[in-house]
């Protein structure tokens, strides 16, 4: 799988005596890719030439705000000349500190504006650091967001794309990183969740999407545990994963895959895998059989990208019973194999039976994940047939109220919610263990969501929105 170290200092002077070696025990290590990003005009220009010599280091350019007030004329020139180099994949590391004060306030400010319109006139993304000034930060980069970027090409008007990047070595809470989200940024966590005294990122790290979140050492500083203290380098990018991973109930494998995979949105470095029908997650198995819904919902990347934690989804053509059975092996190796994917499974009924019954013969346990929505797509009361062939349904119930419900699935929805409702009610009769599942979203009513489910004799589950 491997990891991408996506900040680390290379061209530090602490690396001078064996950067060589450094890099290949990265390598050695599992990293497939390391930025590297610059904190002024000369360290851009190191990163550049490094990023040169080894095909899987990648440079930022850009001024540092400690280093701001260094800028003489012309060097913000010289760093957007430099950033047309093919190797240069963002504006970096660019920003505010205010805890050591380098450089006096407004310069960091104004430097850090003119390398967001670089950056946006590039269309590239930036690496923000930001110490001790979040909320000027933040204000900044949600000003420059919400400014439509219009530009005159001749007579045309016409606009920049919106400005998009990773806050590094991420300091806020939870709420910040989740507006960060909200913006189209991402943010990137170092060694620092694996300090026992980093109650504040281990929050962060627990509530991100892992799509969202980039791996990072931030070499020579902050080495991880059991190194604190040390001089850092990006061969230690798996202790920090496992840390991750462990907030997250993830595997090294799937936080390699999610963190890469925004990486790969952010940086364009390393590809998306081919798609899958099968794929694992924590100790399960999951089962793609369709990326088709009787649904359109609102929050759904069905249509987009189809990808969750890194996994391509994207299916061309729907998988044969026989193959989703060849890829699933023996299925006592997975605490469960769940029928899930990036569509409704109950659209593909009879292959779903097929492979239900071959994992139950097979000594495997089955979950079907779904909108409830299978008695209507199939014209009939499916739940009888499904009898014996699952140990558990997982409905989504997404809302409480027949008319939001509509809105949010665009569908009827007084007719869905209540086919769901009856869907459920069938499926505690003939199954047994059934989870009705909620959005943990401010608008869901949770504790009608609940009393719904303890009607209905279901157990309810409240989920991240994730
Ligand atoms: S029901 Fe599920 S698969 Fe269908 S559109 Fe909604 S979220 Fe997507
Ligand atoms: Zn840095």
């Amino acid at each position: 799988m491997g990891y991408i170290d996506s900040h680390a200092h290379l061209t530090s002077k602490e690396f001078d005596g064996d950067r060589d070696e450094v890099i290949r025990r990265a390598q050695d290590a599992g990293v497939t890719a390391i930025v590297n990003p610059g904190t002024d005009l000369e360290d851009s220009r190191l990163a550049v030439e490094l990023a040169d010599r080894y095909t899987h280091v990648y440079a930022c350019v850009g001024f540092h705000p400690h280093e701001a007030a260094k800028a003489g004329d012309g060097e913000l020139e010289a760093i957007e000349e430099l950033s047309r180099h093919p190797k240069v994949v963002g504006i970096g590391e660019i920003g505010l500190d205010f805890h050591y004060d380098f450089s006096p306030r407004d310069v960091q400010e104004r430097m850090f504006r003119e390398q967001l319109a670089l950056a946006r006139r590039r269309n590239l993304p930036v690496v923000i650091h930001s110490r001790e000034a979040m909320d000027l930060t933040m204000s900044i980069v949600e000003e420059a967001v919400r400014d439509d970027g219009e530009w005159r090409n001749g007579a045309q008007p016409a606009r920049y794309p919106a400005p998009r990047g990773v806050f590094h070595c991420f300091a806020g809470d939870v709420g910040t990183a989740w507006r960060l989200l909200d913006l189209g940024f991402s943010l990137s966590l170092p060694g620092i969740v694996t300090f026992k005294n980093s109650a504040s990122a281990a929050a962060v790290a627990a509530s991100i999407p892992i799509e969202h979140l980039l791996l990072e050492t931030d070499s020579p500083y902050l080495a991880p545990v059991p190194l604190r203290g040390t001089r850092n380098e990006p061969a230690n990018i798996p202790l920090i994963a496992a840390a991750i991973g462990r907030l997250q109930h993830l595997s090294p494998d799937d936080v390699g895959r999610g963190t890469n995979y925004a990486a790969l949105k952010l940086f364009g470095i390393g590809e998306l895998g081919a798609p899958r029908f099968t794929y694992t997650l924590r100790d399960a198995v999951y089962v793609n059989l369709t990326i088709r819904c009787n649904a359109d919902c609102v929050f759904c990347d069905r249509k987009g990208e189809a990808v969750i934690k890194g996994i391509n989804l994207r299916i061309e053509k729907e998988p044969e019973p026989e193959e989703v059975i060849a890829e699933i092996g023996d299925p006592r190796r997975y605490k469960e194999v769940v029928f899930c994917g990036y569509g409704e499974p109950t659209i593909r009924l009879d292959a779903l039976k097929q492979i239900a019954r071959w994992v139950k013969d097979h000594g495997g346990r089955t979950r079907l994940n779904t909108n409830g929505h299978g008695n209507v797509i199939n014209k009939r009361n499916i739940l009888p047939e499904l009898a014996g062939l699952l140990d558990g349904v997982s409905v989504s119930l997404n809302a409480t109220d027949p008319g939001q419900y509509g809105r949010l699935m665009r569908l009827d929805g007084p007719l869905f919610f209540n086919a769901m409702l009856d869907f459920t009610r069938e499926a505690v009769r003939h199954i047994g263990h059934v989870l009705l599942t909620v959005v943990d979203l401010e608008d869901v009513d949770q504790e009608k969501a609940r009393q719904i489910a303890a009607d209905l004799g279901a157990e309810f589950h409240s989920r991240p929105y994730f």
